[in-house]
């Protein structure tokens, strides 16, 4: 089953079940500003739950859009490492503001997933919330799920409410206990069940998380019960085709290795299964949806975000033998598979290439300069990186700081990441201090004695202000 057609029968079926098609967000959030880029469905409709904005339906369902590469949920570090991590991805909810709970809410995500999408039940793992009788109550008597494979996951961490089967968007905001349900691809695949001490192979692979929404979290920690109980649902698209396709990895669907093929066009790779081709068919996605979304790289925010998941990429690129700008090319790809059910991104392709183009230009020389300085670094020393060369790197050279650690990791260098905050707080107060010597010359100065000392003196003496 095609990407296109899981989309569909899962906005079909939520239609059929009296919920209200309603299109994708922008990555940027509209209506929050603690929040600096969509992390899942329920981010469009955060008031809705929270009883401070009403719609003219209860039940929505929608294929959301998302990026986690940064706050909360970041999975940057996990792209090219874990068979299910995207910084990019579509989720596939179901929402209720008020109206159904837990019961439905479950029967609802059993029924598609056995009867429509077609999965074997015994395939399926339960976690549910480890102090949640009724939901654990539902799958075992209700639909019927042996209880060996119904799994409370507990506050192993000693924290209650901080548990994996407690959701919450962010710090603050609309969160719960949740249910999840996880495919078992097999045991030939390394990986244990939720909640063991293997959990995190690739063998039981969570798909589908329902929450449910009961409390808002403030600023203390403090939780206080929501309006109404509520359900939000999220199911990664990438995931569930992975299982509807018969594949063990998110980057062997259809819609990634036709990504991958493209770069490994585009940088003359010859192995495809080689990670670099994973994280640039990833960070093209990301990087051309932000980019869709009104977003441009710069040092700053959002635009920090999409300019270190470029850098990211061109220096994947740069590890392949392509020094020249190639990643701007994959965007006709993507539109291929993607223009389609996303019209914003056909609709805005030039304007996405010329972008990332401007950034490849901007960054090419220097990655390679930089590149250069690592290497010699690491030729003195190959099991360490010092925070001053990680610093020039990212000063001098425009590598930010993940970049560099990316490296690292995968050479298995160890990056003196308390070394580099360091020089970067030397240099700000450097900085500062050049400013205030540029006031103490210039300004008639009324406050405290001012007698230039030296620039070391003052950089280390804030009562100059
Ligand atoms: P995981 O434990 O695998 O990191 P999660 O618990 O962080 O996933 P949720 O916040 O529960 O994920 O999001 C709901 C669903 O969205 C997940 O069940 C999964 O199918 C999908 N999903 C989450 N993160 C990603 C990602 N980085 N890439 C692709 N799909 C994802
Ligand atoms: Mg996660
Ligand atoms: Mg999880
Ligand atoms: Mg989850």
């Amino acid at each position: 089953m095609k990407s296109t057609e899981i989309r569909e029968k899962f906005l079909k079926f939520f239609e059929s079940k009296g919920h209200t098609i309603v299109r994708s967000s922008p990555l940027v959030p509209g209506n929050d500003p603690t929040m600096l880029l969509t992390n899942s469905g329920m981010v469009q409709f955060k008031d809705v739950f929270l009883g401070l904005d009403t719609r003219p339906y209860k039940r929505a369902t929608t294929v959301q859009r998302c990026v986690r590469a940064g706050g909360k949920h970041n999975d940057l570090e996990n792209v090219g490492y874990t068979a299910r991590h995207h910084t990019f991805f579509e989720m596939l909810g179901n929402f209720s503001f008020g109206d159904y709970f837990k019961r439905d809410a479950i029967h609802f995500a059993w029924e598609l997933l056995t009867k429509v999408y077609n999965l074997p039940a015994e395939k399926l793992t339960i976690t549910v919330y480890f102090e949640d009788d009724e939901a654990y109550g539902i799958w075992a008597n209700e639909i019927g799920v042996p209880t060996e494979r119904i799994i409370r996951i507990g506050d192993n961490k000693g924290a209650r409410y901080a548990s994996d089967n407690f959701w919450q968007m962010a710090d603050t905001g609309p969160c719960g206990p949740c249910t999840e349900i996880f495919y078992d691809h097999g045991p030939e695949i390394w990986g244990g069940p939720p909640g063991s001490p293997e959990e995190d192979g690739d063998r039981f692979i969570e798909i589908w998380n329902l929450v449910f929404m009961q409390f808002n979290r403030d600023e203390a920690g403090v939780l206080t019960p929501l309006p109404k109980p509520s359900i939000d649902t999220g199911m990664g698209l990438e995931r569930l085709a992975a299982v509807l396709q018969h594949v063990h990895s998110n980057y062997e669907i259809d819609l990634f290795q036709n990504l991958i093929r493209a770069a490994a066009r585009e940088t003359g790779a010859t192995d495809l299964a080689n990670n670099s081709l994973k994280v640039i068919a990833d960070h093209i996605r990301a990087a051309s949806f932000m980019i869709v979304d009104g977003i441009i790289p710069s040092s700053e925010g959002h635009g920090y975000v999409l300019r270190r998941i470029i850098r990211r990429a061109l220096r994947h690129g740069h590890k392949l033998g392509q020094t020249k700008p190639f990643f701007y090319k994959l965007v006709d790809d993507l539109d291929i598979e993607m223009g389609a059910a996303y019209p914003e991104l056909h609709e805005a392709k030039q304007r996405v290439m010329q972008t990332l183009k401007a950034e490849e230009e901007r960054f090419g020389e220097t990655l390679e300069h930089g590149m250069k300085i690592l290497e010699a670094q690491l030729a003195k020393d190959p099991k360490n990186l010092d925070g001053a060369t990680a610093f020039t790197l990212y000063d001098t050279y425009g590598f930010p700081l993940d970049l560099t650690a990316d490296i690292c990791r995968e050479r298995g260098v160890k990056l003196d990441e308390e070394g580099f905050a360091a020089a970067m707080e030397q240099q700000k107060k450097t900085a500062r201090a050049a400013g205030k010597f540029k006031m103490a010359a210039n300004v008639e100065y009324s406050g405290e004695k001012t007698t230039f000392v030296g620039y070391d003196a003052l950089a280390h003496n804030s009562r100059v202000l």
